[in-house]
C-alpha cells in the first residue's frame, strides 16, 4: 500500500492525531539500545529502516480496529512499550507500522484480598511499584530498565529482575493477560492461582516479543514490600568458578535470597568500581521477605560461603551495588563505554551447573584471543535456580569507522552463541531475540522449533506482526 493511503487511512480508524508522521518522531520511536545502533546513531548516522508512522494507541480498541486494517492489508507492524528493548526488537520493518502502547497507562486495580494488581500495558513498572510500595506492596519485579520499561514489553520479552532469584521472572509473576490477535480478535486469560484445563495460553504472548500477538492488559502478582526486614550480605571469592560453585551449594541448599550476584574482577574494576582484594569476585547476596527466614537465609548462605573459605565483606559493597544499579538508564543515548571510545553492550545466556563456568571461562578466553580491538570483556551471574544460572557478558571495541560497528559486534555475539549453544545452554536469558539473535533461534530450539511456525500461522497468518523476530523468514 502506498505510504500516503496507508497513513489516511489509519487517521480514520485512529484519529488524526493519534497518527505520528513526523520523521524525527518515527525515528525515535524505531530506535533501540542495542550497542552498534548506539554507536552508529553517536557518530551521526541512523540506520534503522523507516517506518511510515506510528500509531498512538489510547484502548484496545483501537489496537483491534488498527490491528484488522493491517492485517486485512498486509502491513507490516511492530508492537512497542517502553522503548528499552536491547535486541533491535523494536526496530520497524521499511515502510511498516509502529503500533505504540505507552498512552495506554493506568491501574485498573489493586486486589489486596487475592495479591495481585491489574494493568494496562503502557503503565510504567517505575511507577506501578511506587504506587504499590506507598500501599506496602511490591510486584518484586525489578529490572535494571526499571525506570524505562512497560508492563506490555516486560510480559512480551519474557522480562527478568534484579530480586529473580526469590520471586522469579515475569512468567512466574502473570496471573492473567488480555491480548489483541493479528486480526483484531481480543482474547482474556482470566485471572486464577493455577488450572489444570490445557496448554497454559498465558505463553503463547510471554516471551513472544510481539510475534503473536498485543498485549494490553496484565495482572501481576504482588507481595508485602518491607524493605527494612532485608538481611545483606557480601563475600570476596578467588574466583568466577569458585562463587559460581558456592551459588549452586546455596540454590541445592533450597536457600532463597531474593538477590543473587557475582560478579568478576573484571566488571569490578571496568563498571562497578568496587575494591575487592586483587583479582577477586564479588559476591552479593539480598535475602527479602519476612525478617525471620531473612536471618535463617543469612545463617545458611554465610555458613556455606565460609565453607568455600570465601571472604566476608559486610553490607557495605551490596549498598554500593544497590545505589547505583540502574543509574544507566540516565543516559541511553551515549552508547556503553562511550568515554573509553568504543563499542560495547552486554550479552545474556543461561545453562546448568555442570556447563555454567566453562562456558563463562572459554567465552572470555576466546574473545581476547579472536577479536581484534577487545578491549574489555568481562561478566557476571545474577539469576539463580537449583539447576543452573545465567552469565551476563560485559564487552567493549575499539572501532573507528561506524560501519565496521556491527559487525565487530555481531562477531562477539558469535563467539557467545557458539560456545553456549555447544555446551547445551540457552542463548537468551531474558533480553529475547530481537531481531539480531533470530539466526540462532533454529539451533536453540532443535526439533520443537516448527511448533513456533505453526503457532504464528494460527495467530498471524499473513505474519505482520514484528517480521525477522524469533522466526526466521522462509
Ligand atoms: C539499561 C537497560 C537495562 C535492562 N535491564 C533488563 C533487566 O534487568 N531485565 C530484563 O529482562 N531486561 C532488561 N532490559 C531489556 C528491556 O528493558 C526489557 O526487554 C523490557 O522488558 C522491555 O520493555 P519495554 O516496555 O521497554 O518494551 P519495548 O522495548 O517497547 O519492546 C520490547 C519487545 O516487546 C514487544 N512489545 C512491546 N510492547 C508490546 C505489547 N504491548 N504487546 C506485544 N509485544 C510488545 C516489542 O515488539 C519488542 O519486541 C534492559 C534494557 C536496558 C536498556
Amino acid at each position: 500500500m502506498e505510504k500516503e493511503l496507508l497513513i489516511a487511512e489509519l487517521k480514520k480508524i485512529a484519529g488524526e492525531d493519534r497518527v505520528v508522521t513526523d520523521e524525527n518522531a518515527v525515528l525515535d520511536a524505531s530506535k533501540d539500545y542495542i550497542g552498534f545502533r548506539r554507536y552508529e546513531r553517536d557518530a551521526g548516522h541512523n540506520r534503522v529502516p523507516r517506518a511510515a508512522c506510528v500509531v498512538m494507541a489510547k484502548d484496545t480498541k483501537m489496537v483491534s480496529d488498527v490491528l484488522r486494517f493491517l492485517n486485512e492489508n498486509k502491513q507490516d507492524v511492530v508492537p512497542r512499550t517502553g522503548g528499552s528493548s536491547v535486541t533491535r526488537g523494536v526496530e520497524p520493518a521499511e515502510g511498516g507500522v509502529i503500533l505504540d502502547g505507552s498512552d495506554m497507562t493506568g491501574i485498573f486495580s489493586i486486589d489486596e484480598e487475592n495479591m495481585q494488581v491489574t494493568a494496562r500495558c503502557g503503565m510504567p513498572l517505575e511507577q506501578l511499584e511506587k504506587t504499590l510500595n506507598e500501599k506496602g506492596y511490591t510486584t518484586g519485579h525489578m529490572p535494571q530498565s526499571l525506570p524505562m520499561a512497560q508492563l506490555g514489553g516486560l510480559v512480551a520479552t519474557r522480562s527478568i529482575g534484579q530480586f529473580s532469584t526469590l520471586y522469579g521472572g515475569i512468567e512466574d509473576l502473570i496471573v492473567g493477560l488480555e491480548a489483541v490477535l493479528a486480526d483484531g480478535s481480543v482474547v482474556r486469560i482470566k485471572n486464577v492461582p493455577r488450572r489444570s484445563c490445557g496448554p497454559d495460553l498465558r505463553h503463547l504472548f510471554v516471551g513472544s516479543e510481539g510475534t503473536m500477538g498485543f498485549v494490553t492488559e496484565v495482572t501481576l502478582k504482588i507481595f508485602k514490600y518491607r524493605p527494612k526486614q532485608r538481611w545483606l550480605g557480601s563475600f570476596a571469592v578467588k574466583g568466577m568458578r569458585q562463587g559460581l560453585e558456592i551459588i549452586a551449594d546455596v540454590m541445592r541448599e533450597g536457600y532463597k535470597p531474593a538477590v543473587v550476584r557475582l560478579h568478576d574482577s573484571v566488571e569490578l574494576k571496568e563498571v562497578m568500581h568496587i575494591n575487592v582484594p586483587d583479582g577477586m569476585c564479588l559476591l552479593l547476596f539480598i535475602a527479602d521477605g519476612p525478617r525471620p527466614l531473612n536471618r535463617a537465609t543469612a545463617r545458611g548462605v554465610r555458613r556455606i560461603a565460609l565453607k568455600h573459605k570465601a571472604l566476608p565483606l559486610g553490607k557495605i559493597p551490596v549498598n554500593m551495588w544497590y545505589k547505583s544499579r540502574n543509574d544507566v538508564c540516565n543516559d541511553m543515548d551515549k552508547p556503553i563505554y562511550y568515554n573509553m571510545g568504543g563499542i560495547g553492550d552486554t550479552c545474556e545466556i543461561s545453562a546448568g551447573w555442570s556447563e555454567i563456568a566453562d562456558i563463562y571461562e572459554t567465552v572470555i578466553e576466546r574473545l581476547h584471543n579472536e577479536i581484534p580491538g577487545l578491549a574489555v570483556a568481562g561478566g557476571h551471574a545474577s539469576h539463580c535456580y537449583s539447576n543452573g544460572t545465567n552469565i551476563y557478558f560485559q564487552f567493549m571495541i575499539r572501532e573507528d569507522d561506524w560501519r565496521n560497528a556491527e559487525q565487530d559486534y555481531m562477531s562477539v555475539i558469535g563467539v557467545i552463541m557458539e560456545e553456549t549453544l555447544k555446551r547445551g545452554g540457552s542463548i537468551a536469558h531474558h533480553h529475547g531475540s530481537g531481531k539480531y539473535r533470530t539466526r540462532w533461534m533454529p539451533e536453540e530450539h532443535g526439533s520443537s522449533y516448527e511448533l513456533m511456525y505453526r503457532i504464528k500461522d494460527a495467530l498471524d497468518p499473513n505474519h505482520i506482526l514484528n517480521k525477522g523476530v524469533i522466526l526466521v523468514e522462509r
